[in-house]
């Protein structure tokens, strides 16, 4: 039974694989050619499903489940921006280090070193069974200073609850045990258990 992610960046991509590590997990792409799909939903939640749905039906795979993630960084201080427009932040195409680098800009713009912030990750799954979608969340600072070359996108200025350094710095098993990436995942594999029991009956 495939379990198919709808994503090819390939942060998520490394992080979904190590998570779901027991089971056969493929981005898409493997499967079939990339194509763009318009995330225009306006909370985590409607673009995971929109990204899940369109792979679903690109596979013409009725037996493919499709797990799709939606995730961003939440900044108080830019009053929840970049939020659904993380990937995106600083325009469309924009580099990891364009959109990081403009959070910190604007920051250093308000005077301020630090904010409270918060990552998202929406988990949708597509089935034939039907849809479903779980959230995972991840608390802590940003930080105008970038630190450490691990993870991806925001994470060399984000310093989770309880932590000195970034997830730039921290290794990624610590950032496995962390992350609003792994907590929707555990979540997700819940229900990936429960469409393979059905099916198994
Ligand atoms: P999406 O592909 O539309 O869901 O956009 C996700 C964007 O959010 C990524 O390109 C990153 O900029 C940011 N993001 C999501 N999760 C993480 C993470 O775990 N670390 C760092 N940045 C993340």
């Amino acid at each position: 039974m495939k379990v198919v992610l709808a994503t090819s960046n390939k942060g998520k991509v490394r992080e979904i694989i190590e998570l779901l590590h027991d089971r056969e997990v493929f981005p898409y792409t493997d499967l079939i050619e990339g194509f763009d799909i318009i995330e225009d939903g306006d909370t985590f939640k409607e673009n995971a499903l929109i990204k899940a749905r369109a792979v679903y039906h690109a596979l013409g795979d009725s037996e493919a489940i499709v797990i799709a993630d939606d995730s961003g960084i939440s900044i108080d201080a830019l009053d929840g921006a970049p939020g659904i427009f993380s990937a995106r932040f600083a325009g469309e195409g924009a580099s990891d280090k364009d959109n990081l680098f403009k959070v910190v800009d604007l920051l250093k713009e308000k005077g301020l070193t630090t904010s409270p912030a918060h990552y998202t990750a929406a988990i949708a799954i597509v089935s034939k069974e039907g849809e479903s979608c779980v959230h995972g969340w991840m608390y802590g600072e940003v930080l105008v200073e970038p630190r450490g070359e691990n993870g991806f996108g925001y994470d060399p200025i984000f310093t989770p609850d309880g932590y000195e350094q970034t997830l730039g710095e921290l290794e990624s098993s610590v950032k496995r045990g962390l992350s609003h990436r792994s907590k929707g995942l555990n979540l997700a594999k819940i229900l990936i258990d429960q469409i393979k029991f059905l099916r198994s009956k």
